[in-house]
């Protein structure tokens, strides 16, 4: 059987991480699959991974991040093409993969034939704004939480503004200018198969709605 391809798309604050985790959890139940038959894949992923391995392209990036470069886009779409090519999982999530019209096109001819549906979290600015202002993150064990409360809920640590979510302003203008445009052209190459799904809706509902209807079709 062919690798399916999930690519999850959205604006930052617009939940689409919670969203792939949700979709992660969720298919291996309804299309009767072990956790292992489906892989979620995001950039940092990739990174981190290939710097742990020690291999000679790690080294290189790892001297990259250190000197606070960004990693090329010519190296992450090799990076993916090898998870895609020896990751053996039939299913596979990307999150927050393609972000530039470089990406989408690098991705486009990495996937090659295989299936693509792509789900845009819809979320109003409004909406993500109010989010992200809101949320905390635990200093001590990492969990997400709001600002409703005065310590971490699950061990009393100190909660703190995320580094990504101080700047959300500046995330949302870089979004606008680059991965908007990136994601017209990733829905134009893949115009049957793109769903959008409204962000102000419980996660997991719309993780159930796909997967009862558009996406039934993957089994
Ligand atoms: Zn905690």
């Amino acid at each position: 059987m062919d690798k399916t391809i999930i690519i999850v798309t959205g604006a930052p604050g617009s939940g689409k991480g919670y969203f792939a985790e949700r979709l992660m959890n969720t298919i291996p139940g309804i299309f009767n699959l072990s956790q292992t038959d489906i892989t979620s894949v995001s950039t940092g992923d990739l990174i981190r991974r290939e710097i742990k391995s020690e291999s000679a392209l790690g080294h290189k990036i790892k001297n990259i991040t250190e000197a606070g470069e960004l990693v090329s886009d010519e190296i992450i779409a090799a990076l993916l093409k090898e998870n895609l090519a020896y990751n053996p999982s039939k299913i596979t999530i990307l999150d927050g993969y393609p972000r530039t019209s470089g990406q989408v096109r690098d991705l486009v001819q990495i996937i090659g034939n295989l299936p693509v549906y792509v789900i845009h979290r819809d979320t109003p600015p409004e909406l993500v704004l109010k989010r992200v202002k809101n949320r905390r993150v635990c200093a001590k064990c990492g969990k997400v939480q709001t600002a409703d409360h005065a310590d971490c809920i699950s061990c009393h640590g100190k909660l703190v503004v995320r580094k990504d979510d101080a700047v959300i302003e500046k995330r949302l203008e870089l979004y606008t200018k680059e991965t908007v445009p990136a994601l017209e052209l990733l829905r134009m190459a893949y115009p049957h198969r793109c769903f959008i799904i409204n962000g102000a809706e419980e996660a997991q509902d719309s993780v159930l709605h796909l997967l009862n209807g558009p996406l039934s079709e993957i089994f």
